[in-house]
């Protein structure tokens, strides 16, 4: 009987949402299963925000992340309770040096030292001057170069100021096993999207927030189309870009009264960029030089390349992540295609315009460009943690946020931390119910 008015009296409680990523779905779906009455809000035409599967020439292409690493205890606990299939990705890693392929010959002496003392607590410098005062000298070049390569790669960290700490944290877990979802991450925002609306709870499809004014009374927050909602709390789901102003004016939200210490506290978290490249070939060729390759990495314009492994389909993907990634944001797809074949003749030593002949199709993802994500996902930098930790704090018992951005642990930047974001803002809004 309790727990029965619990939930009436709960019903009554509006919780408003801004952004149906995965976060905002996690919270979203925690919050109903509470008794309370949950609506989203959310600027693109369908659910999920990073995450975006789709098919290409028959071809499952994901836009966003592709990946569930081993330590993901969520989103695997999630794709079980869903009955959601998921494969190990587990091929081989080359090196290509030379025109010579190297299997797993990557990892460059010292890394385990380096691992150890990127996790003492002196060692919060940005990553750049850790590697500096540490490993000083020519002997450690090749180091730091996997250190950077890594950070900037991996972590679309800027190392100048990259946490040395967050990153050895998070390097540290070591390979725990890769895994994909089989008919695409998407799966898992559907079945979260319909558990979420099966509860009761509802999405608002093209509703970009545009203000927000949460003093005096209700929370109203108001969209673009001119639909204002009437809300008691509101949680904050959206990509860390938008919430720093890092967006054009018209993905800006406008909040009163202001929330200047929290987005003033956001900058001091870091947040990356990629372009990924999807390449659709008439074979897979490259499996005779690779043999069950999963990751092919190069000194190339761009460096990083995935196979689809245990999958033989014609499909790589590359990856150009960091700073650089950032700094090339205005080009055109055509000059991605460009190096991307330049890159791939390179490493296989085949002509640019014989590749070009086999390619079928491609489509190049440059993130910075993405209306409502502008960036891919956060990194950690000297002094963030103190800024996450205000940003899990209510505003007032009223104003929460979420997303992937405010996690704060050994997975960054990832759906896990995203999911973990979501539970997390739902659970502090429930203990301050009390
Ligand atoms: C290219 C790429 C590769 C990645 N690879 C991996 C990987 O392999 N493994 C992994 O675990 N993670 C990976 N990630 C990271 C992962 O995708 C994110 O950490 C996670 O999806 C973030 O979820 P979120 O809910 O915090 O944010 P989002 O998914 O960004 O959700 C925010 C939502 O807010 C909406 N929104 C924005 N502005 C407004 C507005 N004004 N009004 C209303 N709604 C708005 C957006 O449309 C979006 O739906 C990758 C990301 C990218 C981009």
């Amino acid at each position: 009987m309790g727990d029965y008015l619990t939930k009436i009296v709960r019903n009554k409680i509006r919780i408003g949402i801004v952004g149906a990523g995965i976060a905002g779905l996690q919270a979203g779906i925690r919050l109903q299963r509470e008794g309370l009455s949950v609506q989203i809000y959310e600027a693109r035409s369908k659910p999920g925000g990073r995450i975006q599967s789709l098919h290409v020439q028959g071809y499952l292409v994901e836009a966003g992340p592709e990946f569930i690493h081993g330590h993901g205890r969520e989103t695997i606990g999630l794709l079980d309770k869903y009955g959601i299939a998921y494969l190990p990705a587990d091929g081989k890693m080359y090196w290509v040096r030379d025109g010579r392929f190297t299997e797993n010959g990557g990892m460059v002496a010292g890394w385990d030292q380096l691992l150890e003392k990127m996790q003492t607590p002196d060692a919060d410098l940005p990553l750049n001057q850790f590697l500096e005062k540490t490993f000083p000298g020519k002997q450690f070049s090749p180091l730091k170069e996997m250190a950077i390569r890594f950070a900037e790669g991996f972590d679309l960290a800027d190392v100048q100021t990259a946490s040395t700490m967050a990153l050895g944290k998070e390097w540290a877990l070591g390979d725990m096993g890769t895994f994909r979802i089989t008919d695409g991450y998407s799966t898992l925002i559907q079945a979260m999207a319909e558990e979420f609306c099966s509860l009761g709870g509802e999405i608002f499809l093209k509703q970009a927030v545009d203000s927000v004014v949460w003093y005096p009374g209700d929370i109203q927050v108001s969209t673009r189309g001119n639909h204002h909602f009437q809300t008691d709390k509101l949680i904050i789901s959206l990509p860390l870009s938008i919430m720093c102003q890092e967006a054009p004016k018209g993905e800006q939200i406008s909040f009163s009264p202001s929330l200047d210490i929290q987005q003033e506290e956001m900058t001091r978290i870091g947040f990356g960029t990629v372009v990924k490249i999807v390449m659709i070939w008439d074979s897979p060729f490259w499996e005779t030089l690779i043999p069950e390759g999963q990751y092919l990495f190069s000194n190339g314009f761009i460096p990083t390349w995935w196979t689809q492994y245990p999958s033989h389909i014609p499909l790589l993907t590359g990856w150009l992540g960091g700073p650089a990634a950032g700094r090339l944001s205005e080009k055109t797809d055509e000059f991605f295609l460009e190096k991307s074949l330049e890159s791939l003749s390179s490493v296989f030593s085949m002509p640019a315009r014989d590749l070009r002949k086999r390619l079928k199709d491609f489509r190049i993802f440059n993130w910075k460009n993405i209306p409502w994500s502008r960036g891919a996902y956060s990194f950690s930098q000297v002094g963030s943690a103190e800024a996450k930790a205000l940003c899990r704090k209510s505003l007032d018992g009223r104003i929460y946020f979420a997303g992937e951005a405010y996690y704060e642990g050994p997975h960054p930047g990832t759906v896990e931390a995203a999911v973990i974001s979501g539970l997390d803002s739902a659970a502090l809004l429930l203990a301050e119910l009390e």
